[in-house]
């Protein structure tokens, strides 16, 4: 899609695919609140470090976003009761991914503070313009406190928590705030929605971000398929083009200047060291981070909570969830509390069609198929897509034809092939020689491959089962 002069794309990955987006079925869908489910089960390790250490006993009444359940160290994240209710004996889930996890189940009250569209004027709507009249006052330290003690990670899927990225680096300081709206996956949409209906906490959140880690400027990157969007945070962050904006310093004391960058649409761009290389021109040296260019990259869902978190001082309980895929009967972008069992979600859905043979926890490319529809919504839930045989043409494997063509889809320049085979055969130092470590799990190079060889998969089990060394 081209689009308008003004969401015309001015860069995209060069490498990567393109497969087909449809996002249509829920693209101009509305989000919409779910009704507070009878009970939800809240993994206490929803993000990447340890896990919360649990506060609250069994048979505890607790308060729609009271915490349940505190940071163990820096890379940690607090949980939030996301519904008022009791709690039950501490139990275990499965997430998505196969791992195993403590949680705390909550049986939700008849009564709730927040329903319908009162939760969401509270998470998403009203008016944020009067709370960011003085973000440039905040003290810094107070900002990352505050999304530390909201439980925020990144929503983007990664989990990673957010307050670590606010935090002040001397030693790396960051002079750019990338954050990521390419949401690049095939079917998800709520990023983009959240882009078209809470595009003005997108634009509060990163002006806090920025305020609390000293980045001197603002990149929002948008790909080139959310027209919608792309007018939606432009016209929130007053942009009236991108000279205009894009290059304010930060030496005056005058507030950081916001730009949004078009990106062609390509998978997958949404990887935050693709969108740092597209974006901003810089390349994320191998093992390393965003953070080693002078960057940090947040997702627009995170930025939203972030301005949720210090402009209201609300905690992380809620989350936008795309249902879709040929699968569910009438796909939907929902407002949900976390812990809620993605058969709640498909419930609200009209329930899964007769011809659906896979459920898919986030989107098809990077999603971990579902074993169990009562595994629950986590903070890195961004979708859950329901697919159909039609969905998975999958002729038999066949031999390695060495075509290279996953090769030139890989956007991380890996020998998918070669690190493919090493994990099949388990020879480990061989798959270390070829940077198995830095594969990012796109499945760029089994989507291109004509042999069907499951090339991310074998991968992606091959890094699981790597010797630490
Ligand atoms: S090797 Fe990894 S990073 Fe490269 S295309 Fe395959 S899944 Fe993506
Ligand atoms: S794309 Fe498939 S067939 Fe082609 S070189 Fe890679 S593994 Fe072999």
């Amino acid at each position: 899609m081209s689009g308008s002069p003004s969401t015309r794309a001015t860069a995209g990955l060069s490498r990567g695919v393109h497969p087909p987006d449809r996002k249509s079925p829920t693209a101009e869908a509305p989000i919409e609140v779910l009704p507070t489910p009878a009970k939800v089960l809240i993994p206490l390790l929803q993000h990447t470090g340890a896990p919360a250490a649990a506060q609250v006993k069994p048979k505890q009444d607790v308060e729609l976003g009271e915490l349940l359940a505190e940071p163990d160290g820096f890379i940690s994240a607090g949980v939030h009761a996301s519904v008022r209710g009791k709690t039950a004996r501490a139990s275990v889930a499965t997430l998505p991914n196969g791992r195993h996890v403590a949680a705390v189940p909550i049986t939700s009250a008849d009564e709730q503070p927040l329903a319908g569209t009162a939760l969401y004027a509270d998470v998403l709507g009203g008016d944020w313009a009067a709370d960011t009249a003085n973000i440039e006052g905040r003290d810094p330290q107070d900002i990352a406190d505050a999304v530390r003690d909201a439980g925020i990670v990144g929503l983007g899927g990664a989990a990673f928590p957010s307050h670590v990225k606010l935090a002040r680096n001397d030693s790396k300081p960051i002079d750019t705030l990338l954050v990521n709206g390419c949401e690049c996956e095939p079917y998800l949409t709520a990023d983009h929605r959240i882009m078209v209906e809470a595009a003005p906490a997108v634009v509060a959140g990163a002006r806090l971000a920025a305020r609390a880690n000293g980045a001197e400027r603002i990149v929002i990157a948008i790909e080139d398929n959310k027209p919608a969007a792309v007018e939606a945070v432009r016209a929130a962050c007053g942009e009236r083009s991108r000279a205009a904006c894009g290059e304010r310093s930060r030496a005056s004391g005058a507030a950081p200047g916001v730009t949004v960058a078009v990106l062609r649409t390509r998978y997958p761009q949404g990887g935050e060291k693709q969108a740092v290389q597209v974006a901003l021109g810089r390349e994320v040296p191998n093992g390393g981070l965003p953070l080693d260019v002078g960057v940090v990259v947040l997702n627009v869902g995170t930025s939203a909570a972030i301005a949720r978190a210090v402009l209201r001082g609300k905690p992380l309980t809620h989350r936008v969830v795309t249902v879709t895929g040929a699968g569910v009967a009438e796909p939907k972008n929902l407002l949900v509390p976390v812990g809620t069992p993605y058969r709640a979600l498909l419930d609200a859905c009209g329930q899964l069609t007769r011809d659906a043979v896979r459920v898919v926890a986030g989107g098809p490319m990077m999603g971990f198929a579902l074993g169990d529809l009562d595994t629950p919504v986590t903070k890195g839930t961004s979708g859950v897509v329901a697919l159909t045989a039609c969905d998975l043409p999958r002729p038999a494997q066949t031999a390695c034809i060495r075509c290279g063509r996953c090769v030139d889809v890989c956007p991380m320049n890996l020998v998918p092939t070669k690190i493919a085979t090493a994990a099949r055969n388990r020879d480990w130092d061989l798959a270390r020689r070829y940077e198995m470590l830095a594969c990012i799990e796109c499945g760029c190079c089994a989507y291109a491959c004509p042999a069907r060889i499951p090339l991310a998969q074998l991968i992606r089990m091959g890094k699981a089962e790597l010797p630490r060394e």
